[in-house]
């Protein structure tokens, strides 16, 4: 870990990768989803965090964690606060952002279905 260096409020996170939901699909839609060609399915519905990387900041009572999927390379960024404040809704951990490799995106975002027939793909490897 390394400690001191940061004083920004933001996290050190790489915002032009940041997730953005997307709505759902209509069943209507033809899918294009197919799990099993997919390079992460497990992901999809779990990852595998691992430490990555983190920095305190002492004067702000903040630490920034850094945490990597051991599966896909997902990196997730999470902002702790020593001290609850009334901005944080008495919380100590803000909403965590992400980044993902470029081949997680899916095309047009999945949708209920796409991640139906995905958990149903993932059982059936289990069982293999
Ligand atoms: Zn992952």
């Amino acid at each position: 870990m390394v400690l001191g260096g940061l004083i920004s409020s933001q996290h050190p996170s790489e915002k032009e990768n940041i997730f953005v939901a997307t709505q759902p699909k209509s069943p209507k839609v033809k899918l294009k989803f197919d799990p099993s060609t997919y390079e992460y399915p497990e992901c999809r519905e779990q990852h595998i965090w691992r430490p990555y990387d983190g920095t305190v900041d002492e004067k702000a009572h903040r630490a920034y964690r850094v945490q990597k999927c051991r599966g896909c390379g997902t990196k997730r960024y999470s902002t702790l606060y020593y001290q609850v404040s009334p901005e944080l809704d008495g919380q100590h951990v803000k909403s965590p952002t992400y980044s993902y490799p470029e081949d997680y995106q899916v095309e047009g975002g999945m949708d209920r279905l796409d991640r139906g027939r995905l958990r149903i793909h993932n059982f059936l490897e289990e069982l293999k």
